[in-house]
């Protein structure tokens, strides 16, 4: 840090962060911040209030500039091996550290979690970053078995497990990954909410990476989630994109909310539902193309650590569409509907999403 022509220069690697300084009262703020003092003695020594203080320091926190009071705070969690197993983990976390949260504190928070991966084909990917950054459990649930077909994409397998079933191999493939962390599986197909209410009730976080029943896979999750009170973050493909779609129940837009607003604003979402609703849906393009789904993936992974640990901000926006041809990320808001069959207010919660007919029907009342 220097002081120069009335200026504050902090250097960092994404340039300079500069802080005009007038009378030099800042930089005597920030020579005090070495970890001796505390904030009433900043008040005293530089003759400010406590809320100035409070407020220089808050200004700090979000130049992440600042160092946990104590360093070690939280790390009795961990034991050597896991120290140096998560030691880029923590090394990365540094760059978060709060005064009361250190690198550790972040750690600890995957350790302590339990996440469900619902649909282990692409979500067997996101279950392997899962447990290589030191998620505690994971609950996984599928009922396919590994085909040839699945390779391109699907790292976790390999051609040895071809014909086994996917709960069976992920299982044992996570473990070999990761043998601290609890893996559960379940060879079980997911046909209501019900079916997937008990593993929804264990988690702290949910992977909804179920795409079929064509779309009443996503909404038996999306309606478990929503009656247990589970954030969710889907993900998927449609075409040339691919998605996450973060719901915080009563909080953002749901499944349903999702639906409804695209039913009215998109011709060709309109003509997808009625095809599935007639029977008659063909899939056409299937981007599932192993640096997409590693992309995709990546970012859930990204985007449920920082939920967990906390350390950073969540995408801006609930839904988050990634262009495959160029990778470009755009953020969208997917607002709660009031008329929501699902969880608007008018909505009783009801045990089951309703059927795409019900939905359709909404698309003209608001
Ligand atoms: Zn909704």
């Amino acid at each position: 840090m220097t002081y120069q022509n009335v200026t504050i220069r902090i250097p960092t690697e994404y340039g300079p962060i500069e802080i005009p300084d007038p009378n030099g009262k800042v930089f005597s703020f920030l020579r005090l911040l070495d970890g001796t003092h505390r904030k009433e003695d900043l008040s005293r020594i530089l003759s400010i209030s406590d809320s100035e203080v409070e407020s220089g320091i808050r200004k700090i926190l979000d130049f992440r500039l600042l160092e946990c009071l104590d360093p070690d705070k939280d790390k009795n969690v961990f034991n050597e091996r896991e120290l140096l197993r998560y030691k880029n983990n923590l090394s990365y976390f540094s760059l978060y550290e709060t005064e009361t949260e250190s690198r550790f504190t972040f750690q600890s928070r995957l350790k302590s979690a339990t996440v469900a991966v619902l649909g282990l084909g692409g979500g067997s990917v996101i279950a392997a970053w899962l447990a290589s950054m030191g998620i505690g459990r994971i609950i996984g649930i599928d009922y396919d078995v590994v085909e040839l077909g699945n390779l391109n994409r699907q790292m976790l397998y390999t051609e040895g497990d071809v014909g086994r079933l996917k709960a069976e191999a992920a299982k044992e493939r996570l473990l070999m990954i990761n043998s601290d962390t609890v893996v559960e599986t379940r060879n079980q197909k997911v046909d209501s909410a019900k079916s997937i209410m008990n593993i929804v009730r264990e988690a702290d976080v949910v992977v909804g990476a179920i795409d079929w029943p064509l779309l009443y896979g996503s909404r038996y999750v999306n309606t478990a989630c929503l009656l247990e009170n589970k954030p969710l973050f889907f993900a998927g493909l449609r075409h040339g994109s691919a998605f996450i779609h973060r719901v915080l129940p009563y909080r953002t837009g749901c499944a349903d909310c999702f639906w409804l607003t695209a039913l009215r604003s998109n011709e060709s979402t309109l003509s997808f539902v009625n095809d599935v609703i007639d029977g008659v849906y063909t899939p056409q393009i299937n981007p599932a193309f192993a640096p997409n789904i590693a992309l995709l993936t990546s970012l859930v992974g990204s985007e449920i650590a920082k939920y967990i640990a906390k350390h950073s901000p969540l995408f801006p926006k609930s839904y988050t569409r990634i262009r495959l041809h160029d990778t470009e990320l755009s953020h969208h808001d997917v607002p709660r509907l009031p008329e929501c069959p699902s969880c608007g207010s008018h909505s009783i919660n009801s045990p089951e999403p309703p059927d795409l007919m019900t939905l359709k029907s909404l698309m003209n009342q608001r």
